[in-house]
């Protein structure tokens, strides 16, 4: 389990550490759970520590690991990436966030300590057990961290809060890192259906990774990711039971109670429900000296100045309704703000006869379940925001949308003046539910999911490249530039033996004999080579990573810088082959040449590549990663990208983006230069294993994904001449 938050905090007192337990909805919620299932928990303690200082695992029932903060990563990561960005801008309040780019790096690097914290917690020798459960907004890029590190573990991740809709997530500067970040993980839940929906939405639409919605499956790489709606429940019995035998909550009372009981924060609508309550007494007098609304706000944040200000306004209003109907009996407001132990609150629960749970946006609200659960005379009324996740899954509710006071003030009324039958019917209903989904049933439920792989999603359907592609590629000619190795043939041990497949080179010949198709093959092979291992006639070569170029209607062409290379290339085999263990070996072609490492031991690689890309640079060249390998490159501002930039103008003209439509399709980083070339220019997939973030515009995940590709766009109707 790794949340912000270990379940216990420490605090340091006369006697040194002390350590407490931990309050909050998730501590609560997860804490029964992890001590039935044992394992281990990962979390920051809450307070600084020294480096001789250690967690005290004894007499807690699983293992409790301490990510240590400084003081300004709590600042940064926590009060300020975690409380004034993300929080407010997922409870869809956009206006309250603040984007500091500091911020998100403290962000970053915490998060990737909480990745490498949690590895260390799994035990390599029962891969069966190493389930790594990663909660809530604070660890959004741990999943990926995690990932990195151990490919092989189950990650599951959920999400507490609410997670909003593409228009309002896209206004977070680093969007696409954040998907990516969740994406690390084999599972990612949310509260209610409609996160989810939200969240599969973002992802096909700012990654391009391919997304099932109906069956609410992620393909990212060569990775199958399931999205799903996850309803937390509450510990039903233990409320219930709370419940039947907790002391009267107040002397026996000649007033009514209406209930509200919060955090202290401003998405859980305080202000609204004070001011719907005063409406309440205007628009309904005879409710005066019968009813009080009992107002529980519990401190949070309150190091925070928004936090701050929210109080004052919530005082005020308290005063000024109290100030305007109070009599010498009977003040309409009793405000308690400190917090209360379950028991107490169980007993609150019971006696109220209205819980007003009124929250402008919340992922899912436990009060309102826990007060249902606390119904065990005669039942009360639950008026429920329409605003919160909870509302999904509790239709017999009253629900109300809490900017309408009106509405709300109405909704109360109708709370207070329910005939039994009609309230035991909803509360004996919501109860049901809840009884039967409560916080056992969700992790079980969860944990089943978190550990059944998925398979892989199918081929990609013609529909599916009708929404990318139809809109664009219909009524004109197209030049379409494919990559060969990893895009048109699968990545072989050695260049010499990577082949297209039968089905493909079928579908790019029907491609190129459309009139209205140009075909160019790009790639970072010397051109000569290229043409031999495509061996279709008719087509444009581009090789050496575009320094070359060959095609009908095209003028041979070579970088005019180019020769003054061939020399320094040369020079640098050897130093090259001085480095190469058995396995790797170089591939020359004339003025670059490609280091290849892909037979060597993997334990090498990292270091292999490093002093490769010394050597490189070193010799005056570029180096460049590859799969496997290190490309060395002039130092010539010429990339794929310009390659492609240079057919296209020659070919058809300065207004080329007219009369053609580009496409691009491409599986390395050395794509890369072409897919950003043709950014909002043309159409761009970037192909295969990859978890990473791409400019192209889509994924696909294998070259026979490729080859349905241009299978569609050779049957796709003929452009008008
Ligand atoms: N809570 C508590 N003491 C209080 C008030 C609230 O222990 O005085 C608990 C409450 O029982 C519930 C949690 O705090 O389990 C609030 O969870 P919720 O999902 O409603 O809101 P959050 O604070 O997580 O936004």
């Amino acid at each position: 389990m790794v949340s912000n938050r270990l379940p216990v905090t420490l605090q340091r007192g006369p006697r040194g550490l002390e350590s407490k337990r931990s309050v909050g909805g998730l501590v609560s919620a997860l804490d029964p759970l992890l001590r039935r299932r044992g394992g281990s928990w990962v979390g920051w303690p809450g307070t600084r520590l020294r480096d001789d200082e250690t967690l005290d695992e004894t007499g807690s029932e699983y293992g409790l690991h301490a990510v240590a903060l400084t003081d300004t990563e709590v600042n940064r990561y926590y009060h300020g990436f975690s409380n004034r960005t993300l929080w407010p801008l997922f409870h869809s309040l956009p206006e309250r966030a603040r984007f500091d780019r500091r911020d998100w790096e403290a962000y970053e690097r915490v998060n990737a300590r909480f990745a490498e914290a949690s590895t260390q917690r799994l035990d390599p020798s029962r891969p069966e057990h190493n389930l790594v459960w990663v909660h809530d907004y604070q660890l959004m890029r741990t999943p990926t961290g995690i990932r990195k590190l151990c490919p092989e573990a189950r990650i599951a991740f959920f999400l507490h809060i609410p997670f909003p809709p593409p228009d309002l997530f896209r206004l977070l500067p680093w969007d696409r890192e954040l998907l990516q970040g969740l994406l690390g993980a084999d599972l990612i839940g949310f509260h209610v259906a409609g996160y989810a929906r939200n969240f599969l939405e973002c992802v096909d639409r700012l990654l391009g990774a391919r997304v099932d919605h109906e069956a609410s499956l992620i393909e990212f790489g060569s990775r199958t990711i399931r999205v799903g709606a996850f309803p937390l429940g509450i510990d039903f019995a233990r409320y219930q039971s709370l419940a039947e035998q907790a002391a009267p909550a107040t002397r026996a009372g000649r007033e009514r109670i209406i209930l509200g009981v919060d955090r202290l924060d401003y998405t859980k609508g305080i202000p609204n429900r004070l001011r719907a309550f005063e409406r309440l007494l205007e628009l309904h007098p005879e409710y005066r000296e019968q009813v009080i609304l009992l107002q529980i706000a519990v401190p949070s944040r309150s190091q925070v100045a928004e936090y701050q200000a929210l109080k004052r306004e919530i005082d005020e209003i308290v005063g000024h309704v109290n100030g305007r109907f109070a009599t010498a009996s009977w003040s309409p407001i009793r405000y308690l703000y400190r917090s209360f132990p379950q028991e107490r609150l169980a007993a609150l629960y019971r006696d109220a006869d209205v819980t007003a749970v009124t929250p402008l946006r919340d992922g899912m609200n436990l009060i309102a379940k826990e007060f249902v659960a606390c119904q065990v005379d005669d039942p009360g009324v639950l008026v429920l925001s329409q605003l919160a996740g909870a509302a999904e899954r509790m239709p017999e509710a009253l629900l109300v949308n809490p900017h309408d006071l009106d509405g709300s003030a109405e909704a109360l009324h109708r709370a207070l003046s329910m005939d039994e039958p009609e309230r035991r019917s909803r509360m004996l209903a919501l109860r049901r539910r809840e009884r039967r989904f409560d916080l056992d049933a969700w992790g079980d439920h969860f944990l089943e999911a978190a550990r059944t792989p998925e398979a892989p999603l199918g081929l990609v359907r013609p529909e599916e490249f009708e929404a990318w592609l139809g809109a664009f590629v219909e009524g004109h000619p197209l030049a379409l530039f494919l990559d060969f190795d990893g895009t048109l043939a699968a990545i072989a041990q050695r260049p010499e033996e990577a082949a297209m497949t039968a089905g493909m080179r079928s579908a790019i010949e029907t491609c190129a004999k459309r009139a209205d198709t140009e075909v160019t093959i790009v790639s970072g092979r010397g051109i000569d080579d290229l043409e031999a291992a495509v061996g279709i006639p008719g087509l444009t070569y581009a090789g050496n990573h575009g320094f070359e170029i060959r095609g009908p209607e095209l003028e041979d062409f070579r970088h005019a810088e180019l020769a003054g290379f061939a020399a320094g290339a040369r020079e640098l085999i050897p130093k090259l082959e001085a480095l190469a263990p058995d396995g790797a070996w170089i591939e020359a072609k004339g003025p670059t040449l490609t280091f290849h490492f892909r037979e060597v031991e993997p334990a090498l690689h990292a270091e292999l590549a490093r002093n490769a890309r010394s050597e490189v640079e070193a010799a005056g060249f570029r180096a460049r990663d590859g799969k496997y390998a290190v490309e060395a490159r002039p130092p010539i501002a010429w990339d794929k990208g310009s390659a492609l930039l240079y057919i296209l103008r020659h070919r058809y003209g300065e207004a080329w983006s007219e009369s053609v439509r580009a496409i691009y399709v491409g599986d390395d980083q050395t794509d890369e230069d072409a897919f950003r070339m043709l950014a909002g220019l043309g159409f761009t997939f970037r192909v295969g294993e990859f978890s990473g973030l791409t400019e192209a515009r889509r994924l696909l995940r294998d070259p026979e994904a490729v080859e349905q590709l241009l299978s569609w766009l050779a049957r796709r109707p003929a452009s008008s001449p």
